[in-house]
């Protein structure tokens, strides 16, 4: 029998510091950085837009070893159906799914497809852990119940009021050169997805503390090292109920995250090598030593209206997630309880 493939997903909302989180947690051994893997029948294989290593998707190695093994043939169409079953209309009725105990996004044929690409990243980029940052919640439920797919939830939170400033920025979808812009929806419609996508996330998986890890973004740039480690700590241990996997697992992993010294050549900074992420923020193409710190240009650009607004709609998870609601407030110290 085929040992599972560790999934690592990173669920939230955008703009939360995952494609950072991806591209530092592809730089351990034994973890591959694959990028926001539910686009990569589109803007991949149909689109065929830059890997994170900079060459055209199908022109990339690591894809192409990958590409032999899945129905690239089928691309179009698997994109097309995925869009349709992870729609925000299916939320309410994937809720009372997983309330009732049953599979969040229903079977489809196509899910041999998909559990079949998650097989093939592992196998050809020689990875223990896969880290997928699609962050849709819809789409993680469907890959947690994929055969052959052993899933570990990371939930990335930042103040939706820095996300909804960020989503606000122009920037080009593959770079700064690229003239097709990211989408930039209005700060309402930021707050909105944020509260849906955040609380879903804590809903599917939260009550499942073996396989679920939350970081908020304003932790993890304020102590780095200690915080990747930490999430890698959790991707890479061994089964489930975390006790020891005995020294023939082992053996057979390799060494653990925990006792790779990763990329850090300083508490905040890193070294980064190029990835090989599908799709994601323009972010994933830096390479070299980056420093890790806490952007918070929001904090002075993001209008009074626009704040009372992003707080207004977003309260419920302001209080979950130990966030201020006043600008300058102080935050909540971490807190994992729900
Ligand atoms: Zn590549």
């Amino acid at each position: 029998m085929t040992r599972p493939v560790r999934v690592l997903y990173l669920a939230g909302s955008g703009r939360s510091g995952s494609t950072l989180v991806t591209t530092v947690l592809g730089q351990y051994a034994g973890f591959f950085a694959a990028g926001e893997l539910r686009y990569l029948w589109q803007r991949g294989e149909v689109e065929n837009r830059p890997c994170g290593c900079g060459l055209p998707f199908r022109d990339c190695p690591v894809w192409r070893a990958v590409r032999r093994d899945v129905p690239v043939d089928r691309a179009g169409g698997i994109a097309a159906r995925l869009r349709g079953r992870l729609r925000l209309r299916g939320v309410p009725a994937l809720l009372r799914r997983h309330r009732r105990g049953r599979r969040a996004v229903p079977a489809h044929p196509d899910d041999a497809a998909l559990a079949g690409l998650y097989a093939a990243v592992a196998r050809h980029a020689g990875a223990r852990v896969v880290v997928d940052s699609s962050k849709l919640p819809p789409y993680g439920a469907l890959v947690g119940a994929l055969p052959g797919v052993e899933l570990r939830v990371l939930h990335l939170v930042r103040d939706p009021r820095a996300t909804a400033f960020s989503w606000r920025r122009r920037r080009g979808l593959d770079g700064e050169a690229d003239q097709r812009l990211m989408s930039r929806p209005p700060v309402w419609k930021a707050a909105l997805l944020w509260l849906v996508w955040n609380t879903l996330t804590a809903r599917l998986w939260a009550g499942d503390p073996g396989r679920y890890l939350r970081v908020r973004y304003e932790d993890l740039t304020a102590d780095p090292e200690a915080t990747l480690g930490r999430i890698a700590a959790f991707a890479d241990a061994g089964p489930s109920t975390g006790t020891d996997a005995g020294p023939s697992a082992r053996a057979h992993a390799g060494p653990s995250a925990a006792a790779d010294a990763g990329p850090f050549t300083g508490p905040a900074t890193v070294r980064l090598a190029p990835t090989h992420s599908v799709a994601g923020n323009p972010s994933r193409h830096r390479t070299g030593p980056v420093p890790i710190a806490a952007d918070v240009e929001w904090r002075r650009g993001l209008s009074r209206w626009s704040y009372a607004v992003v707080t207004a709609l977003t309260a419920p998870g302001l209080r979950r997630f130990g966030y201020p609601w006043r600008r300058g407030g102080p935050v909540a110290p971490r807190h994992e309880e729900d």
